[in-house]
Parts: C-alpha cells; structure tokens; sequence
C-alpha cells in the first residue's frame, strides 16, 4: 500500500479538491489518505480559539460562521448533490457550536487541540463524502480513535506501539481498497484530542507509513518538488530530484519548510521513500527523499527562518557554564516548549537561537531566576550549504550579523529581520 498527503493549500477550493479525484482515480494501489484542513481553516480556529478562550461567545461564534460558509460554499460547487456534502458536517458544525456556548476555556492548550482539531474532521468527511458520490469507494477513518499520542497537547508524540494495532485493525485493506484520516491530529489515552503540532499532517502520513508497513509515501504539494531555496526569498531556485534522509532531517530542521522535521523519522526506521509530488503537475517526477541516492547535492541550499530570537544567559556567580549549568538551562527551555535551533558558548556564558513563541516569555522569566538572561528578538537565521564566498557575500551584503557559525560546507548567520532578500 501507498499513503497519499494532500496539505491545506492543495484542499482549498473545489477545484483542488476535484484534482485528487483525478490523481486517486488513476491509481490501482492500495492507498491511506491522509489530508489536513482546507486553505486557512487551522489558522481560523485559532481566531475562533482565542475568542472562545476570553468567552467572547459572539464574536467565536461569528468567526465559526465564516468557517462554515467558507465549507459550504466549496460544497456548493464540488458536490452533485450538494446535501451530501452538507450532511456530513452539519453534525461537525453542531457540536463546535455547543463548545462554544456552553463551555468554559480553561487550559488552553488542551481546548486548542479540542477544537482545532475539528478542522481536519471537517475536511476529511467532505472529501471522503466526494470521492464517495464520484464513484471512489473509501472509507472515513477518525484518527482521534486510531493515533494514540501522549498528552503534549498542541504537540503530542505519537505512541507507536499503542497506535500500531488499532491502525492495523481499521485499515486492513480487506474490504476496502482506499482509506482516508486526517492529518495532524490524535488523541490520547483517555481519548481527550490532540494534534502534532502545525503543519503537522507531514509526520502524520509518516506515522500511517511505518505502521502499515507501506512501499512509499507521497506528498502532494503546490511547489514542483524540493528546491533549493524558497523561491518568494531566493531567485534561480533549482529542484534537487533526489535527497537522503539525513539531507531531508538537516533541511527541514534549519527551517526549509517543505516537510515538517519529524517527518523523516519514521520513514528512515522502515526505509520508505519519501516523494514530494507537484499537485499542480502529477505526471512530473518532483524530488524523492530515501536512504542512498546516486549523487550528493552537488548545489548550494539556502534556508530562512524568521521569527528567531537570540537569547543569552549567563550564570550568576560567575561559574563555567559548560560545566555547571547547561543542562539546567536545558531542560527550562524544553519544558516551555522553545526550539533551539543554534547554540553558541563562552566560558560564562551560552547563547542559543529560539523561535518566537508564546511561551517565550515564560521560558525568559523562568531562565531569569536562575541566570542573567539578555536577547534580540526580531532576527532571521540563514542556513547555507554548500556555501561559497559569492553567496555569502551576496545574501549577506548591507546585512547587521549578530552572530555567524561557519564550517568547510556550511555556515549560519543570525541576522535582523528584512522582509524580502530577493536582489
Ligand atoms: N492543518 C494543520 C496546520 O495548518 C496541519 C497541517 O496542515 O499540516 O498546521
Ligand atoms: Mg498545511
């Protein structure tokens, strides 16, 4: 069997939705779909979220009404008989409402995953519903009952072993031959719902292809496959065809967003290729990601992450910080949720790179009681491999570095933010 992922951008509209029907209906494979919420959906909840959080009720309610509108219509123009699509979320719709008007907010990462979540079960019952009236046999599969995840909520891991059984028993390929669940999303042993982080309808399908034991896994995209720098950034971006997971996990992990970094995992673990596929163009051959490939990439790959903050801290009294205080200063920053992308040391002192959060400041006050602590914020942080003096020179030209690490193949500079590098 074969899993499918097709992400937010590639679900927005009725006509994306009709191109998977056109992609599934040329496939004989076994397949386990796995789709995320439509267009900006997951973004929308948030909004209705943060309402519902303050008890704003009406303005939650309102929000929650566009989303609504924002399905129907897709619906309206999708479905031959549009009730079909209606009924299938209608229900959906019902019980976010009564959330809403009759709950109180109380832990908000735990309302998060309760009620985004609900983005991803939209989606997938309209879809599911489609193929359905287009003649796809499938079969709906709710992964708050299959993907057993500890209780990290808005970032749970998933329980492997307690996942495999239940997965395997749904989706057996028996009587059916093609099966669809959502990204993102799990629960945990109680069942209360919990989702993997954003954009994390990647890890997913990589989670559904190690448990099913499947031949490969692709993700749709709207890009024409992996290249080598962000084309809205970078001009004379090229595609790089083929990559190892270890160029995949380095990538992904300084920032490149095309696959969410806990992807690669569970693919490496069983050895299942991993194919980013241009959902635009499904006949072209996009980029594979797989243990060997025949050459190394042989160009240079640039990565921006914005949003970066440069947080320093030093101990107290003076102490060596390498010795004495490290893993204190770790485990802090773990437990607030803050991801370390760049660590640099003095005798006194540790600097690391982080990504703005919400929990940053948490983290700096609980930092605060035990060190001295100092930070930028505003910054970007640019990852060259492959790098040559001329690159640098020309992505860095006029730039303010706060701080650069530089190998023989890579290097990373810490910048102030600029909106675009683009020359
Ligand atoms: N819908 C979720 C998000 O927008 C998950 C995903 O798209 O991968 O973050
Ligand atoms: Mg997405």
């Amino acid at each position: 069997m074969k899993v499918y992922k097709f992400g937010g951008a590639s679900v927005r509209s009725a006509e994306g939705i009709r191109n998977i029907l056109s992609i599934v209906s040329g496939v004989n494979d076994n397949l386990f779909i796995v789709i995320s919420a439509m267009g900006k959906t997951t973004n929308a909840m948030e909004i209705v979220l943060e309402h519902f959080m303050k008890t704003n009720r009406k303005e939650a309610l309102q929000k929650l009404e566009e989303v609504e509108t924002y399905h129907y219509e897709i619906i309206k123009e999708l479905f031959a008989k549009p009730e079909n699509g209606y009924v299938v979320i209608d229900s959906l719709f019902s019980e976010l409402k009564e959330f809403i008007a009759t709950s109180i907010g109380d832990d908000y990462d735990c309302w998060y995953d309760r009620l985004v979540s609900y983005g991803e079960v939209i989606s997938t019952r309209i879809i599911s519903a489609y193929l359905s009236e287009s003649g796809i046999v499938n079969e709906w599969l709710d992964m708050r009952s299959l993907l057993v995840t500890d209780s990290k909520f808005r970032e749970a891991n998933v329980r492997m072993d307690a996942s495999q059984v239940r997965l395997q028993n749904a989706a057996d390929f028996k009587t059916q031959r093609i099966y669809i669940g959502q990204g993102f999303i799990g629960a945990n042993i109680k069942g209360d719902p919990t989702t993997l982080g954003r954009e994390g309808s990647d890890y997913s399908a990589a989670i559904v292809a190690n448990l099913l034991n499947a031949e490969s896994v692709t993700i749709w995209k709207d890009v024409p496959g992996i290249l080598n720098a962000d084309p809205r950034l970078f001009e004379n971006t090229v595609l790089i065809p083929e990559l190892t997971y270890l160029d995949a996990v380095e990538l992904a992990y300084s920032g490149a967003q095309i696959i969410h970094p806990k992807t690669i995992k569970p693919l490496e673990n069983k050895g299942i290729p991993l194919y980013v596929s241009p959902f635009g163009n499904p006949t072209e051959k996009g980029s594979v990601i797989k243990a060997v490939t025949e050459k190394p990439i042989d160009i240079p790959v640039l990565i921006l992450r914005k949003n970066q903050v440069l947080v320093t801290i030093r101990p107290r009294d003076f102490s060596f910080v390498l010795e004495e205080s490290l893993s204190k200063a770790f485990l802090i920053m773990n437990k607030h949720r803050l991801k370390v992308s760049l660590i640099q040391n003095s005798a006194i002192s540790i600097s690391v790179c982080v990504e703005n959060n919400r929990y940053l400041t948490d983290a700096l006050d609980e930092l605060g009681n035990e060190f001295k602590v100092t930070y930028n914020d505003g910054l970007e942080l640019l990852t060259i491999r492959g790098i040559t003096d001329e690159i640098v020179a020309k992505t860095t030209k006029d730039r303010t570095i706060l701080l650069l690490q530089r190998t023989r193949r890579s290097g990373r500079f810490l910048m102030k933010e600029t909106l675009v590098i683009k020359s």
